[in-house]
């Protein structure tokens, strides 16, 4: 019998008629002695889905069994360690590690030697009597740590438990968990471990599941089989982490472009991601540069000194616009990316403009700008209109993204004080210019 199971797990948020579905028919298990890592672009549900686990939240629908039993309430045999991990300030580091020990009615007498030996177990022998304000962030997560363990938790649930922390302690922290895992010195049946990662995921999971968002779903369960201790310059390593990306990533499918594409037409529009246009502008110079103007994904973050997380955007971004292919792991610059990679500065803007002009949110957003009066519009009725696709948070994202875009193309300009979009007066001409190429054309 499985430690864990889900079954047909939904999770919707908001009420009607703002209702957006974050995780849609996740079907995962989870047995013992396995570490099982979620890797997923943010927003596609993970921590939902850690919380829905964990008992914290209940499914819109769905089951969750614990060792066959419905789950009804928080999970007494399950613990969530965050990003961050909440110590109280006014407790000694060891006080910090005894009150859960307390909590789960340790006798008293007990208590202070369990704290010092998970302590010890953590690396943090000698700190007992700091206060966390005295620590660094990477000491504060391993009391966290301390802490988790003190409740011995059978699943351990862990949410980007690293990604807080410089990347010396993250990497120190990775091995001492390892550690305590491979070695079965923990009481811990089963690991499930959120993050955004892929080499962290890789180091350390015996299955990784990928999800995809918009809705949250699960897009691959892969088992890994190297053993530990793992390098990450062997072989297998690289082709699973390239495996990983090519998941995340997508393989490339032509995106139907269709000027005119109305945001009223049946289905979700494609999101644009949020990046930096000079982190965009940096991948494209650097491909540019590389053999065949193609790489491999896997070895980008660390060129080009940026997350895998940000890797990812920029990825989809450049994907979106046109300006490379990805596939089995590599990235390719397309003609049309080797030309912006090549260009002058203004040049590049107008390629840019070209290419979002042919994204349906730009076309229906230009199209009303172009239709409205002074082609201006107040920012709160583009934000009504686009709430009816995305729910606010992410209808105002992407409103955002909508404006930087737009005003590094020339195409749209933004007044602060009067919260006005308006087009800009390049914009104006080069819609003039693509109207009478196609009245010219019928
Ligand atoms: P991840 O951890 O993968 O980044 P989350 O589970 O935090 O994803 O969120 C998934 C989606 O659900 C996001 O779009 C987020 O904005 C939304 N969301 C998360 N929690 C809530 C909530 N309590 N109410 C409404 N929306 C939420
Ligand atoms: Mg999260």
């Amino acid at each position: 019998m499985p430690l864990l199971e889900l079954r047909h797990v939904t999770q919707v948020y908001g009420t009607p008629p703002r209702q957006f579905t974050a995780i849609e028919d996740i079907n995962l298990t989870i047995s013992e002695g396995e570490f099982v890592v979620l890797v997923g672009p943010s927003g596609c549900g993970k921590s939902t889905l850690l919380r829905i686990i964990t008992g914290l939240q209940r499914p819109t629908s769905g089951e969750v069994l614990y060792r066959g039993a419905p789950l009804t309430g928080v999970n007494p045999h399950a613990t969530i360690v965050f990003q961050t991990f909440a110590l109280f300030p006014w407790l000694t580091v060891q006080e910090n590690v005894e009150v859960a020990l307390k909590a789960r009615g340790v006798p008293p007498r007990l208590c202070a030697q369990r704290a010092i030996e998970l302590l010890d177990r953590v690396g943090l022998d000698g700190f007992e009597n700091a206060y966390p304000r005295e620590l660094s962030g990477g000491m504060r997560q391993k009391v966290g740590f301390a802490r988790a363990m003190a409740v011995e938790p059978e699943l351990l649930c862990l949410d980007e438990p690293f990604s807080a922390l410089d990347v010396l302690s993250a990497e120190a922290l990775r091995g001492e968990l390892l550690e305590l895992w491979t070695r079965g010195q923990i009481p811990t049946r089963a690991i499930l471990m959120v993050t955004h990662n892929i080499e962290e995921a890789v180091f350390m999971a015996d299955r990784i599941v990928v999800m995809e968002k918009n809705p949250g779903r699960v897009l691959a369960d892969l088992r890994i089989e190297l053993p530990h201790p793992r390098s990450r310059k062997a072989r297998g390593f690289l082709e699973t982490a390239d495996r990983v990306y090519a998941l995340l990533a997508g393989q490339t499918q032509p995106e139907p472009i269709e000027l005119g594409a109305a945001l009223s037409e049946p289905g979700r529009p494609r999101t644009l991601p949020d990046i930096s246009l000079n982190k965009l502008a940096s991948l494209l110079e650097h491909l540019a540069e590389m053999p065949q103007a193609r790489a491999d994904l896997y070895r980008l973050p660390e060129e080009l000194a940026i997350s895998s997380d940000a890797l990812l955007s920029l990825t989809d971004a450049a994907e979106l616009l046109g300006f490379v292919t990805v596939a089995h792991g590599d990235i390719e610059l397309t003609p049309l990316g080797l030309a912006f990679a090549e260009a002058s500065i203004q040049a590049r803007k107008e390629i840019f403009s070209s290419r979002i002009r042919r994204l349906p949110l730009f076309s229906w957003l230009l199209e009303m700008l172009w239709a409205a009066e002074n082609h201006q519009v107040p920012r709160a009725v583009v934000l009504e209109a686009l709430e009816s696709k995305f729910h606010r948070e992410e209808a105002e994202r992407q409103l955002e993204i909508a404006v930087t875009w737009g005003r590094y193309a020339e195409l749209i300009a933004y007044d602060d004080s009067t919260q006005t979009i308006s087009l800009d007066p390049t914009g104006i001409s080069a819609l003039v210019q693509s109207e009478l190429a196609k009245a010219l054309q019928k």
